[in-house]
């Protein structure tokens, strides 16, 4: 057998090459002429970024030195001052911070034990807005739900106990209301707390935190996510019958509110400084792990659009900002105040541009605009072939972007990790940057630079 396929692979191979040679001297082929200034900047901007590992190495110092980043700890407000630093050092112009008054929630000392049938000690974390427990803490037995409609059917049994949503992660999308929504749903029907199963892929015993959205006309209960093997153990022993009791200790609660900032820097424009791209991640996190892959991640690559044109010299036309929003994981203050301090400029905003998923291989850019908008994106993105990643994806939204791009009516794109590698990490004591490759970094920072300064130069700008 090894001896027939060796020529047919071998084959196979030849074609293969030769097919993609092709395709790549007709997608040079096809590209528009008016890309053609635009060949020599763009492949300089990736060459630079590939060639490398700053974007990582800052990352690293962000995380090695502030920290995690909640907001209203004094971390946020170091990293605030830090990055308001590093931009002044990259040379950026128009560099500070804009006050934004955010939420500060304390989690304070937190455990959950199973007590009945046998005692076994619960890898948890509460959730982020969660009410804590009285000091004793809060102590009931289980009642284990898969789905809302399970909780709905069981509800003339929710009385006085604990509900434990535990819902197969599908993806993050379909399975985080549980999270948001769950506590509230629960509380409603009489339960005096709520166990949610982490919401992301099976980890290593990893608990996730995640913000929780109390409804308006449901009890505050306390509640809190537990790992995907604790959980897999409660349903386990709900299965076989009897007595499941968990008892649950939280101290979280609000403080007043603290003042946080968005750190802004320009790339003013040469021609059109009014006319605005704006980039950015978010700069808070949870109060576990180092938030490296969310959001310290997002913010250095899109920042790095900034200092490598800069370092490079090129200018565009129309000017380039960059955005380390605030508060955007228990609040999203830093984006709505964004908006409002720059509501009279909302309409010369032509594209706003988020990283907040991760730059985990295989990586894309997502776009949300007009079908006018994506033509010229498309045809843009094809001088990222050396990067492998000129294909287009839908989906180019952000939480931090949303609130100027919806006022500007603004086309939107996205910078995404794979969403497995990053979710098993989310909000996780194992966000930090040594699971982060720099090589994947740089790539993100090239092809973000390279998109971003052909829309801030080309001469039309981009259409709404
Ligand atoms: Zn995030």
């Amino acid at each position: 057998m090894w001896s027939l396929r060796r020529p047919m692979r071998g084959r196979l191979w030849i074609t293969l090459a030769v097919w993609c040679g092709i395709t790549a001297i007709d997608a040079r082929g096809q590209t528009p002429n008016w890309l053609d200034p635009y060949r020599e900047p763009a492949a300089r901007l990736i060459g630079e970024a590939t060639g490398d590992t700053f974007a990582w190495r800052r990352l690293a110092i962000l995380t090695d030195t502030i920290g995690h980043r909640l907001s209203g700890s004094p971390q946020l407000e170091r990293a605030v001052e830090w990055a308001v630093a590093e931009m002044k050092r990259d040379g950026l112009e128009n560099v500070h911070a804009e006050k934004v008054l955010v939420p500060h929630w304390v989690r304070g000392n937190e455990s959950a034990e199973i007590v009945e049938p046998a005692h076994h000690a619960l890898v948890m974390l509460g959730l982020g807005n969660s009410v804590g427990t009285r000091t004793e803490g809060v102590q009931g037995e289980i009642l284990t739900v898969r789905s809302f409609n399970e909780l709905e059917s069981a509800s003339a049994q929710v009385t006085g106990r604990i509900v434990f949503f535990n819902v197969p992660y599908m993806n993050y999308e379909e399975t985080v209301a549980y999270r948001t929504e769950g506590p509230s749903r629960a509380a409603r029907l009489g339960a005096v707390a709520a166990l949610v199963r982490s919401i992301g892929p099976p980890g290593l015993r990893t608990p996730h935190t995640g913000a929780l959205q109390y409804a308006a006309d449901a009890p505050r209960i306390p509640a809190a996510a537990v790992t995907t093997e604790d959980a897999d153990r409660l349903q386990r022993m709900a299965d076989r019958g009897g007595r499941v009791v968990v008892r649950l200790r939280m101290e979280a609660h609000f403080e007043a509110d603290a003042e946080s900032a968005n750190v802004v820097g320009e790339l003013r424009g040469r021609e059109k400084p009014n006319e605005v791209v704006v980039v950015g991640g978010h700069l808070d996190s949870w109060d576990v792990g180092a938030g490296a892959s969310d959001d310290g991640g997002g913010c250095v690559v899109t920042w790095e659009a900034l200092r490598l044109m800069k370092k490079l010299n090129l200018r565009p036309r129309r000017t380039v900002r960059v955005v380390l929003w605030t508060n955007e994981e228990n609040g999203t203050r830093g984006g709505n105040g964004y908006r409002d301090q720059h509501a009279n400029e909302a309409a010369n905003h032509i594209l706003s541009v988020e990283s907040d998923t991760g730059v985990f291989a295989p990586a894309r850019l997502g776009f949300s605009g007009s079908e006018a908008a994506r033509k010229t994106m498309t045809e843009i993105a094809l001088l990222l072939a050396p990067l492998g990643m000129q294909e287009l994806a839908s989906g180019g939204g952000g939480a931090d972007i949303g609130p100027i791009s919806a006022l500007g009516k603004v086309p939107m794109m996205a910078y995404s990790g794979d969403s497995n590698r990053y979710f098993t990490i989310h909000h996780t004591p194992a966000d930090t940057v040594d699971r982060i490759d720099p090589q994947e970094v740089s790539k993100a920072a090239a092809s973000l630079a390279a998109m971003i300064y052909v829309v801030a130069d080309m001469p039309q700008a981009l259409p709404k």
